[in-house]
């Protein structure tokens, strides 16, 4: 299947082919058609699946199909796509603006946290496509400054991340100022009850497409586990990014304050990194994603609802400082790497009291992690066997079966190797 056979305009394929797509993703192949033909979608699919551009691509090409010479006079806002965090929406204009660079259609993005006079004076500019966070969408329609009244594609993005940030007020603000006629896409990485409700007050008769987060974990992500004692997690952090040296390496804390305290532990040794987290400036934010994003900073430190969607083309790995204590988030953060078409690395610290997260996460993936324990801070001699094989059902590590490492010899040797046969045995 190629993007051509989805039946794309040609300004489209030009921006495709430019930006090295080659063909398009499962989501892609689904949902394409079903927009293009003007239904309504319910999209379960995590971000790293490619839906940004399974929705971005088939509402240009109805806005460039529909826009003739009686465009004239100001543009209106045709689309609007409703994300939860700055970063997300920053991201999606992206992609509008690199799939739609052959047609001329404009885009712009709105977010709180910073001054609103460059977005409102895009706004005056007139734009197709506005791409914006909830509160300052509210906000700027209060003022006058936009009306959704010629809005006829909505798009409303990670649902679930939306409901967990307490959104639904504003999004409920939102919906009745839409028009009736229109079409609507609905994207969520879970659908639990609340959300299935959400999407029956946003969609009419619409047609479903469910990717399985299994698809981007399982068979993208290398996936390992240590054990390690809290106490111990700042220094195997350290060593890990000095021993393995990853380009791009983004690091998940639970606290915004553990952050923080991992930048300061990581600087103490040596190596470059910068947190982004909601107590962080929008400009801070940008600056430390920006440089990360162009390689001038290779380590960045996140917490879940500052790293949401945070697109980052080849990067190399991912760790859990702190097992998430819901299993999905795992997947989301698991997600930022092996996106689309490359491969990448998800190494998770687990101290005791996280042991019931593994297990919750290890039943949503439905595998088992393999465990590296040849690292010189493994958890104390009541969480790891001295020896492999002994011990056999007296209470060990969950998972550790078959795939744990043999070579704990004590010798420092290059984990890479180690963990991609770990990674083969996983799914034996
Ligand atoms: P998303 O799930 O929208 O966040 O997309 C994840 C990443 O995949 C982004 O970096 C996209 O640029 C990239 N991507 C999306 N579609 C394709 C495709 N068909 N081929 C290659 N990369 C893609």
């Amino acid at each position: 299947m190629t993007f051509k056979d989805l039946g794309l305009i040609e300004p489209i394929l030009d921006a495709l082919e430019q930006k090295g797509y080659t063909q398009p993703t499962p989501i892609q192949e689904q949902a394409i058609p079903i927009l293009l033909k003007g239904k309504d979608l319910l999209g379960c699919a995590q971000t790293g699946t490619g839906k940004t551009a399974a929705f971005a691509i088939p509402i240009i090409q109805l806005i460039q199909k529909g826009t003739t010479s009686e465009e004239k006079g100001r543009r209106k806002i045709k689309a609007l796509v409703v994300t939860p965090t700055r970063e997300l929406a920053i991201q999606i204009g992206e992609n509008f603006t690199a799939y739609s660079k052959n047609t001329r259609l404009r885009n712009t993005v709105i977010f709180g946290g910073v001054k609103q006079g460059s977005q409102t004076s895009a706004l005056r500019g007139g734009v197709d496509i506005l791409v914006a966070t909830p509160g300052r969408l509210l906000d700027l329609m209060q003022q006058g400054f936009i009306t959704l009244k010629d809005i006829e594609y909505f798009v409303l993005d990670e649902a679930d991340q939306m409901l967990d940030m307490g959104f639904i007020h504003d999004i409920k603000k939102l919906l009745a100022k839409l028009p009736s006629q229109r079409q609507s896409l609905f994207f969520s990485a879970t659908m639990p009850e609340s959300i299935v409700e959400l999407s029956r007050k946003i969609l009419g008769s619409y047609e479903k497409v469910t990717i399985q987060p299994e698809q981007a974990t399982a068979e993208r992500v290398e996936q390992a586990i240590y054990f390690v004692a809290k106490k111990d997690k700042p220094d195997l952090l350290a060593h890990l990014i000095h021993e393995q040296n990853p380009e791009s390496t983004l690091v998940f804390s639970r606290t915004k304050h553990g952050a923080d305290k991992i930048v300061r532990k990581l600087e103490r040794s040596g190596i470059k990194a910068a947190a982004i987290h909601g107590n962080k400036s929008q400009n801070q934010r940008q600056k430390a994603l920006g440089n990360f994003k162009k390689g001038e900073l290779s380590v960045l430190i996140a917490t879940d609802i500052a790293a949401r969607g945070i697109d980052v083309s080849q990067l190399e790995m991912v760790i859990n400082y702190d097992l998430p204590n819901v299993a999905e988030t795992y997947v989301h953060r698991i997600g930022r790497t092996g996106r689309a078409s490359a491969s990448g690395v998800a190494v998770s610290f687990c101290d005791i009291d996280e042991k019931a997260y593994l297990k919750d996460i290890q039943k949503l993936i439905n595998t088992v992690i393999p465990v590296i324990d040849d690292h010189p801070f493994p958890d104390d001699g009541t969480q790891i066997p001295t020896k492999p094989g002994k011990g056999g059902g007296g209470g060990g590590n969950r998972g550790r079966g078959n795939e744990r490492n043999q070579n704990s010899s004590g010798k420092r040797n290059n984990n890479n190797s180690r963990r991609r046969s770990d990674s083969r045995d996983r799914r034996s």
